[in-house]
């Protein structure tokens, strides 16, 4: 018996819609498929649907055979055409976030002379500070199986044994889910792991390997690899990150099938430095971050997962070392600088004399600037300079409250978008949002609008293939193109709006038309809320000057906007023409250049004359060596990573005091 329909599932059935459509197909006696374009899959396995990657407005067909076939059709075809359905159910991170190592946060450059020597490597710069401390290499050996046939007496036993160990990996990850201390993201991880190790396509996989000579744990090796490849093949970038979930699922299984425990971070000494190729969430949701000294890993980049926990937990990190960072399983002694990103194996006396003065500097400093965590820095003739956070993510909130940062000058979207494997629905960003103005309330919280391009793909929207993708269809261009994205953006912040103080800018604006069509998007989104009785409220709308024609046109933008704020990161590359990520023009890539310098004189200037707030949220706002300038020119607000609000509150302070 079937029955055909087309998916209304917002966003198709993605991870947890999946999930939620396997419990119900489980809820009868029948066997349930599910049917795209001639493929059936069994509608009880939330592993074997993802990889149907049904997409919403497809057909579909439901297939039933059994006692309740009817009602379990109807009742999974009522699943399929509700478009409410996976609205309400957030996609938990991808185990090994898979994004690209594109600095979202470039930091600046590093205080002191960046190290050397023979015993140096260099990756990317992910988490700022110094670290130097005995080497933690964590590299959990591979699991081999048996590699013996097993004798047909045995296999009953085999599969006993492995149906055991299955119980145990999901007790063991029960246990840790029934834990308060846990996140939401990394209870997210915790639950779609627990998911796939209960799942039928793993488990079946596997059994039927045992029921054909093989030991469980070569079985589930080989089962896992099977499954793992299949994710890896599809043509979605969060789909393919779900692979590790299930190699890590598997790892849990073969261990408790060796009776071993795993290597684990629990044991990490005080002040050690984490050396792994990856870091798991499965590893990371259990570790014990404060005893970690600095982290350092073959994999990631500024925008992973583990780059955004170090830096919210202000861990030094360097990330992305690629396979050089197999030099350091066997160091003893490892320093390394966050904000170049150079790691140093085994530091000779004199560089780790060196380090121990950076770090013991550091400290110094850092316990010196703490005084300012609660000053208001104003200028000598009592204008209050606002020293914002730049952060990507809700739990960035805490560093940048303990850091004293007067409100969120840059609240980067992209994150939001990258980490889940359909767009974020409005309810969601809407609480992100709203979450954020409470935290910073009466502070205000800049929200930059979609930033992304074909360089950072995201999960929902299809981008072209582009020469040159940094002058392509992204930011502010893509977001117009699609009104369907960036209207649910906007509706969630005027939906938060009322919850604080939200202002939002738009990124990558080079025409004055993005502005107002930007506008026109606003005012309707506003008009259906209030049509649909959905509380909102009005937000200041002010643009990102990171374009020469920006700057160019500032005079004009001026007029039309609430406020301005220079992101250096992308002015200081495209005035000079210069890629912000390739060494090789790293020395033209420099904010102090005079056209640089030049083009934000020219910004403030416009603003100033139109009586418009002017900010700066590119790292150049908390460089104490130009903070001076910036304000010169009638720069009021500067927003920067939390670490260095500090630093800036101070220098702010000793112009005023004439120091
Ligand atoms: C900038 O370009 O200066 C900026 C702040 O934005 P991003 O670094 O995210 O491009
Ligand atoms: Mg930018």
């Amino acid at each position: 018996m079937e029955r055909s329909t087309i998916v209304r599932v917002h966003e198709g059935l993605h991870a947890r819609p999946a999930t939620r459509f396997v419990k119900l197909a489980k809820g009868f006696e029948s066997d349930v498929e599910l049917v795209k374009d001639g493929k059936a899959v069994s509608a009880k396995s939330s592993v074997k649907l993802m990889l149907l990657a049904v997409k919403e407005n497809q057909e579909v067909t439901v297939r039933a055979n059994g006692a309740d076939a009817i009602e379990a059709i109807e009742a999974l075809i009522g699943y399929l055409e509700n478009p409410k359905a996976g609205l309400d159910d957030e996609e938990p991170k991808p185990a090994a976030d898979a994004v690209s190592d594109t600095p979202v946060a470039s930091v600046g450059e590093s205080a002191l002379p960046a190290p050397g020597g023979p015993n140096g490597l260099r990756g990317v710069a992910a988490s700022e500070g110094f670290a130097i401390g005995p080497a933690f290499a964590h590299f959990p050996p591979d699991i081999a199986g048996q590699g013996r046939m097993l004798q047909e007496s045995e296999i009953a036993g085999e599969i006993d044994r492995f149906r055991a160990a299955i119980g145990a990996v999901q007790a063991r990850m029960d246990k840790i889910l029934a834990q308060d201390t846990l996140s939401g993201g990394d209870r997210g991880i915790v639950a779609a792991l627990r998911d796939i190790a209960a799942d039928d396509s793993l488990t079946g996989e596997a059994e039927g390997l045992i029921e054909g000579g093989n030991d469980a744990i070569s079985a589930v090796i080989t089962a896992a690899s099977t499954i793992a490849a299949d994710f890896s093949a599809v043509d979605d970038h969060y789909l393919n990150a779900r692979a590790d979930d299930v190699h890590a699922v598997g790892r849990q299984i073969c261990l408790v099938l060796l009776g071993q425990d795993d290597v684990s971070l629990e044991n990490i000494p005080e002040g050690a430095i984490l050396i792994a190729d990856d870091i798991g969430a499965w590893d990371l949701a259990r570790a014990p971050l404060k005893r970690i000294g600095g982290v350092i890993c073959g994999h990631g980049g500024a925008t992973s997962h583990i780059a955004i926990i170090a830096r919210s937990h202000g861990i030094p990190a360097v990330l992305g070392l690629g396979d050089s960072v197999n030099a350091l399983r066997t160091a003893r002694e490892v320093a390394l600088d966050g904000t170049s990103g150079h790691v140093i194996i085994d530091p000779d006396a004199a560089t780790r004399a060196d380090f121990a003065t950076r770090v013991e500097a550091a400290a110094k400093e850092r316990a010196g600037l703490s005084v300012f965590k609660t000053v208001t820095p104003k200028l000598a003739n009592g204008k209050v300079i606002e020293v914002a956070a730049n952060i990507g993510s809700l739990e960035e909130i805490e560093a940048a409250q303990e850091a004293g940062a007067m409100g969120v000058g840059l609240f980067r979207t992209e994150l939001l978008f990258m980490r889940h494997m359909h767009l974020p629905s409005e309810d969601m960003q809407a609480e992100t949002y709203a979450a954020l103005a409470e935290a910073f309330a009466p502070y205000p919280v800049i929200v930059r609008t979609l930033d992304i391009g074909g360089d950072k793909p995201i999960a929902g929207i299809e981008f072209p293939d582009e020469e040159n993708p940094f002058l392509g269809w992204r930011g502010i261009r893509m977001c117009l193109d699609r009104p369907d994205i960036f209207k649910r953006q906007l509706r969630a912040l005027l939906r938060a709006a009322v919850h604080g103080n939200i202002k939002v800018m738009l990124p990558m604006v080079a025409d004055i038309e993005e502005v107002r069509q930007t506008r026109v998007l606003v005012d309707e989104c506003a008009a259906e809320l209030k049509a649909e009785g959905v509380p909102y409220a009005t937000f200041d709308l002010g643009v990102m000057i990171e374009t020469p024609a920006a700057v160019l046109i500032a005079p004009a933008l001026a007029k039309e906007v609430a406020f301005f704020s220079i992101g250096t990161n992308d002015l200081t590359q495209y005035i000079m023409a210069a890629d912000r990520l390739n060494p090789t023009v790293a020395k033209l890539n420099d904010v102090t250049n005079p056209a640089v310098m030049m083009a934000i004189e020219l910004t403030a200037k416009a603003g100033v004359a139109a009586g418009i707030m002017v900010g700066m949220c590119g790292e150049a706002a908390g460089r104490p060596d130009l903070i001076a300038r910036f304000l010169e020119m009638g720069l009021t607000e500067l927003s920067m990573s939390p670490a260095s609000i500090q630093r800036a509150k101070k220098t702010i302070m000793d112009l005023a005091a004439g120091a």
